[in-house]
Formats: structure tokens, C-alpha cells, sequence
């Protein structure tokens, strides 16, 4: 069989039959290509809007496999996707016709307790991170949804409820092992390869595959102080004064959320989410202002499973409905950016606005330390859109770049795990490390084979 298969530049190559019976024959994992009994279920990913059809897709045990897939793709000039957990939402897992290294197969997680190390497989979620860590009351900084792959996650950056206590996911990385487009295998920590070590902290899927990540982790009772106060619209302009002169004087074992959307009554609100993750009983007192402030509709801070938290928002792991994400950082709470928030861009049955904090232990770091660059953020702004129905894609689109065009002068930069790609280009959006990004890309990957994520051009 023969396939008709997308080239980096865009346009068709034939795959032959014995190209395919080669790869097939020299990886230990699954080649999945379109007619095989399992093409549908393997070309899924986690946004319900899409729906691409890859060529091939390697379905990777391990670095070997990858380095397979990436010699195969690299001599043929296939496009690439890399698929870590599928939860991009852009869809940058998958393509059109191109070849998929997908690393789902590889999900172990090994703790090391006295170590307080963790050795993850790059197809690995959150939740098994967490659930294998937590077991020794231990806990590295991962994202809030518990279905997303910690290797997107990690690669861009990657802010969850212990973000501002411990730093970044990519904070806490000791080493990685990444097979780079020329097909070699590399060990990448702040002793060898210190380079790629810096680059791949933000740069994302440019500069290579990751098959495994070791993280620091950190002591975390199994029980944190937990929940969320919903306010009504009433009170919303309030809500948001009190959320951000609580997130100025937090202590960094709390973080704070604030989250507009619609109450359990039906009518749009303002909700602080919160989860205070040092002692139990210090967390009462940091609650307190919170606890007694305003007049609102519910309330469900409690002891609650560091665990159940990490789930509270999942959506299913393959998502039906379509999704549509903006967002950029926020550096000041201004008062024009707050009455645009409570007064103007009201949530609807189609989109909500959710402010994930950041700062703390962030901002430790010289803006210049790794790749990722955003350190002063106080919070990652978040315009998140979803519909059921395909004919909605494009108004829903449409809606959603209106109200984010908004917000966007608020703005400084944006989270590249989040947005769709720029037309005008990733440069701005890394400041002063560009320069050294594009530079090793031109060394890494000169033919810019890792293309499909928030991409820098080699220089
Ligand atoms: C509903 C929702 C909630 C989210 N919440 C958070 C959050 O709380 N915190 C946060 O930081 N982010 C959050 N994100 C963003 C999330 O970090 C990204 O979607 C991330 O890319 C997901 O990683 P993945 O491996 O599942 O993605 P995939 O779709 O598999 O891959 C996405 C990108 O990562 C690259 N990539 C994936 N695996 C590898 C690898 N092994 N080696 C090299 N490159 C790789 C790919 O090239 C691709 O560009 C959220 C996203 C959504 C949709």
C-alpha cells in the first residue's frame, strides 16, 4: 500500500510499501496508518474540533521507537506532530497527512522517595504523576486539569495550584531524555547539554522529542484546604477588587484563582477558587477574610484531596465538544482592566474567563534562567470558549477573537500551551531569549522538523 503523505513544505509525497514495512518492521510499538482497525481511536485528540487525518502514526514504547519515527519523517520530509497527552488545543498532537509520534503507550512513573525524584514517560498525564508522588505525600508543580500530558505541559512552561509555591513544572526539572531531529538520543540537565537544557525549558516541541522527564519533588500533605466562593453578579466589580488584593498579599503556599462564569443559579458570577497547600492550620487564619467576605451564593472551601483538586475541572479526555482558547498574561490588575472585566465581557453559555495565578516562586527566577520568559506575570488571563455543534466553529471563533480583542491590550504576552499560532510570529512573544532560541534552533533542528507548536524559526 501506498500513502499519499504531507511533506514539511505543505505539499504531497507517496510513502511506498516498503518504506511502511520498514518502519513496521523496526519499531517495537504499533505503526497505525489510515484503514487499520484502530486508525480512528489513534487519531483522536482531546479537542472535539479536531479532527485530522494523519498518514502515519507511530505509536512509540520508547526512545527507540522515536528515534525511528524521526529518521523515517526527517529523510522523507514528512510533517510531524509530536503527541504527548493530545490535550493541545490548537491541536498541535496531530496533523493533516503527515506522521504522529504519539508517546501515549509510555505513561510510567517511578518515585524515587528518599531521592524525592520522579522518572516520568513523556505519554504520562498529571493524575498518574500525582498519584504515584502523592502516595509518598510528595508533589511536583503540575497544570490543573489531571487528563493533560505532563510533556506539553512541562515543555511550555506549565502553572498549576502549586506553581507559586514551587515554580513552574519546568521549574523542577532535573533532566530530560530528548531524541533531537537528527535522530540522536541526548541526556539534557544543567550538566550536559546545558543549552538544550535552557531552550527546551519554554520552548516547548522545537528542539526535539522528549521521551522522559525527572522532577524534583516536594513534601505535600495528601490534604490541602480546598474550594471555591461563588459571588452573583451583584457583586461581581466587588469580587474582583477582593480577589486581587488577596493574590498581592498571598503567602505562596496559596494560590488563587479567579474564574467569570455562570453561578449554579443560572446567572453569570464571580468565583475565587482557592487552594492553600502549607500547614492545615495556618491555612484557617490565611482563609479567613476570604471566609467572611461579602455575601456569597456558596461556598465549598474544606479539607480536600490534593488529588480530588487536581480533578475538579477535567473535562472527559476526549472531549466531543469543540473548544477555543485565548489568553495572554496579566502584569497589573488596572482599574480599566477590572471594569472591563465585571461591566463588559459578561460570560455566556459559550465562554468564561479564567485568571490562573502565577508570580511566587515564578518569579524567582531571572527572566533569562530558561527560555520561558514571563516571570512578573501576576496571572495567565484566559478567554475559554466551547460549542457543541460544528456549524458554531467559525461565529464561535469569531465571537471569541472579538471580546479577546478586548482584553488583549491588558495584555503582555501570552502562554504558548495556550493560543493558537500567531500569525506575526513567536519572536516578541520570548523578549530578550529569542535571539539565543533561534540560534539553537538553527544548531538542533535546522530543517525546522518540529514545526507544529509555537514555533521559532531557525535564525
Ligand atoms: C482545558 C485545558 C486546561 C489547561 N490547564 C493548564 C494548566 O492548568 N496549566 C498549564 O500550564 N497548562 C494548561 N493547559 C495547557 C496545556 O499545558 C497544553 O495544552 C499542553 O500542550 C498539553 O500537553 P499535552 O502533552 O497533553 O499536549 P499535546 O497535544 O500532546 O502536545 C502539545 C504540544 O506539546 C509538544 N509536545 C508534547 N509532547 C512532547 C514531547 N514528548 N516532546 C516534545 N514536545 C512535546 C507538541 O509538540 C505540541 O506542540 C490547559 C489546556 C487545556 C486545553
Amino acid at each position: 500500500m501506498t500513502i499519499s503523505a504531507t511533506t514539511l513544505e505543505g505539499s504531497r509525497t507517496n510513502v511506498n510499501d516498503a518504506d511502511i514495512a520498514s518502519l513496521r518492521s523496526n519499531v517495537r510499538g504499533e505503526l497505525v496508518v489510515a484503514g487499520d482497525a484502530r486508525y480512528d481511536e489513534a487519531r483522536r485528540v482531546w479537542n472535539g474540533n479536531v479532527d485530522r487525518r494523519p498518514g502515519l502514526i507511530v505509536r512509540c514504547t520508547g526512545a527507540a521507537d522515536v528515534q525511528q519515527a524521526v529518521n523515517f519523517a526527517r529523510s522523507l520530509g514528512l510533517l510531524v506532530s509530536i503527541r504527548g497527552g493530545g490535550h493541545s488545543a490548537p491541536g498541535y498532537g496531530t496533523n493533516e497527512g503527515g506522521l504522529v509520534i504519539d508517546l501515549s503507550p509510555m505513561r510510567s512513573v517511578l518515585v524515587s522517595a528518599d531521592a524525592r525524584t520522579a522518572h516520568v514517560a513523556a505519554g504520562a498525564w498529571g493524575a498518574h504523576v500525582d498519584a504515584a508522588t502523592q502516595k509518598h505525600a510528595l508533589a511536583t508543580t503540575l497544570g490543573q486539569i489531571s487528563n493533560t500530558g505532563v510533556a506539553g505541559l512541562t515543555l511550555g512552561g506549565g502553572f498549576g495550584w502549586l506553581s507559586r509555591r514551587f515554580g513552574l513544572a519546568c521549574d523542577n526539572l532535573m533532566s530530560v531524555e530528548l531524541v533531537t531531529a537528527d535522530g540522536k538520543v541526548r541526556r539534557v540537565s544543567e550538566r550536559d547539554e546545558p543549552d538544550l537544557f535552557w531552550a527546551i525549558r519554554g520552548g516547548g516541541g522545537n528542539f526535539g522529542v522528549a521521551t522522559s522527564f525527572d522532577y524534583r519533588l516536594h513534601p505535600l500533605n495528601p490534604t490541602v484546604l480546598a474550594g471555591h466562593v461563588d459571588f452573583p453578579a451583584a457583586q461581581v466589580k466587588d469580587a474582583i477588587e477582593f480577589y486581587v488584593a488577596l493574590i498581592a498579599s498571598a503567602p505562596r503556599e496559596l494560590s488563587v484563582d479567579l474564574s467569570l462564569e455562570f453561578n449554579d443559579d443560572g446567572e453569570p458570577g464571580a468565583q475565587i477558587y482557592v487552594v492553600y497547600s502549607g500547614d492545615a492550620n495556618s491555612g484557617g487564619k490565611v482563609l479567613e477574610p476570604l471566609q467572611r467576605f461579602g455575601k456569597p451564593i456558596k461556598n465549598t472551601i474544606a479539607p480536600t484531596s490534593y488529588l480530588a483538586v487536581q480533578m475538579w475541572s477535567d473535562p472527559p479526555p476526549i472531549d466531543p465538544k469543540h473548544h477555543y482558547l485565548k489568553g495572554g498574561f496579566v502584569r497589573e490588575y488596572s482599574s480599566g482592566l477590572i471594569k472591563l472585566l465585571a461591566d463588559e465581557i459578561r460570560p455566556d453559555n459559550q465562554s468564561s474567563i479564567y485568571c490562573q495565578n502565577a508570580n511566587g516562586a515564578v518569579a524567582d527566577m531571572p527572566q533569562t534562567a530558561t527560555a520561558f520568559s514571563h516571570r512578573n506575570a501576576i496571572a495567565n488571563m484566559m478567554l475559554l470558549c466551547q460549542w457543541s455543534e460544528p456549524s458554531q466553529d467559525e461565529p464561535g471563533r469569531a465571537a471569541a477573537r472579538a471580546k479577546w480583542s478586548k482584553l488583549a491590550s491588558f495584555t503582555d504576552g501570552y502562554y504558548v500551551n495556550l493560543n493558537d499560532a500567531d500569525p506575526k510570529g513567536t519572536d516578541g512573544n520570548y523578549g530578550a531569549n529569542f535571539s539565543r532560541m533561534a540560534t539553537l534552533k538553527k544548531q538542533f533542528d535546522p530543517m525546522n522538523l518540529f514545526r507544529l507548536n509555537a514555533n521559532i524559526r531557525p535564525a
